[in-house]
């Protein structure tokens, strides 16, 4: 209760979008990074606080968004093949070319939800005539408890566990966010999650390029304050890298998980959904884990795929469009019948405006 009353005050917000105000002389945009800031942002309406020179820009922060398409047809071929899958909960109802996971499960498939990739790992040793794939998706915040697992899969000698490695990495997709032509990013809202993980210093040639850079967390006044702190260093043109979150955000961030994540994996060209191909943004295994790689070790081939027709999921996550600027957004496209990830994610943008933003009488799916 205590956080609530601290992070959550209503006086202490509107004096806060007071000297946003005061501060902002001159258009903005900043682009929180995160999709747990997207929904905060969408959920205590701060978008409405906020002087109208001042933007925000919902970016590439949900790992289930840009996980892209190729990844999932190959989760759900997998399945279909008669593998038995364990993923987040958020990857059932996203769907793929042909199909969803979700779908997959309701016709037999072994798809179970967990937690935690060590419920895999349990899952692999109940069932050692089975082979159990993890999907790991995520950024730096997952790839170190995947890589933990992927470690102790070795210790254990398992030969029925393997990863479906699509994890990726916040800084390179940032560095090709501010390339855009067209998108104007004028600072950035950082991670706080993924922050605690890598620290300060990967977003250090943002500001060096004249991005300034907010490490925030997630109740609706770290994220107003954090915001005031990007406008001030905008109006003062001193970009640099700082830390809102300090209760939880080191500016070395977490070495030992860095280091765990540095053992298993090594850092790969990987592509985005919307950024497309970005180089040192992914994650792969090292060779001395290749046996844990469920790409090598089922020979998936990973090729692009078309994106939904219609869908601008891309464009969403690139900062290019607003989800309501989607044209299915709301009619053919809804939490109860997505069309793209952005709709399904509990930390996607699309999710985020219709479940906080949206009047609940919206047109039936067509
Ligand atoms: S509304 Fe649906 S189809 Fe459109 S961008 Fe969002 S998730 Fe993709």
């Amino acid at each position: 209760m205590k956080l609530i009353d601290e992070f959550h005050n209503p006086q202490k917000a509107y004096r806060l979008a007071q000297q946003i105000e005061e501060v902002v002389d001159q258009p903005l945009a900043f682009m929180e990074v995160c999709g747990t800031h997207s929904h905060v942002i969408a959920r205590h309406g701060l978008t409405q606080m906020l002087p109208p020179q001042l933007r925000l820009i919902s970016g590439p922060g949900c790992p289930v968004c840009v996980t892209p398409q190729e990844v999932i047809d190959a989760a759900i071929q997998l399945a279909r093949e008669g593998l038995w899958l364990a993923v987040f909960g958020d990857m059932m109802k996203v769907p793929g070319s042909d199909g969803s996971l979700d779908e997959v499960r309701a016709t037999g498939g072994q798809v179970q939800v967990v937690y935690s990739p060590m419920q895999a790992i349990e899952w692999a040793q109940e069932n050692p005539d089975e082979q159990i794939v993890f999907m790991g998706v995520g950024f730096e915040t997952t790839a170190p408890s995947v890589a933990i697992c992927i470690s102790e899969a070795n210790e254990l000698g398992l030969t029925n566990f393997s990863v479906l490695v699509a994890h990726r990495l916040i800084p390179p997709a940032m560095q090709a966010l501010i390339a855009q032509p067209d998108v104007q990013i004028d600072g950035f809202l950082c991670p706080g999650h993924v922050s605690a993980i890598i620290g300060v210093h990967p977003y250090q040639p943002l500001a060096e390029q004249g991005i300034p850079c907010v490490v925030a967390g997630f109740e609706p006044l770290d994220v107003l304050q954090s915001l005031y702190m990007l406008a001030q260093m905008c109006r003062e043109n001193k970009p640099q890298v700082l830390i809102q979150y300090d209760r939880v955000v080191k500016p070395e961030g977490n070495p030992t998980a860095l280091a765990k994540m540095n053992e298993v994996f090594e850092v790969t060209t990987t592509r985005w959904r919307g950024l497309g191909e970005i180089p040192a943004s992914g994650l792969r295994t090292r060779d001395s884990y290749a046996r844990f790689d469920a790409q090598k070790r089922f020979a998936l081939e990973l090729k692009p795929v078309p994106e939904p027709p219609g869908c601008q999921c891309g464009a969403v996550l690139r900062g290019a469009v607003q989800p309501t600027e989607c044209p299915l957004f709301g009619t053919a496209c809804r939490p109860d019948h997505p069309v793209g990830p952005c709709m399904v994610s509990s930390e996607g943008a699309c999710a985020a405006v219709y479940r906080y933003q949206i009047p609940t009488t919206t047109p039936s799916p067509t």
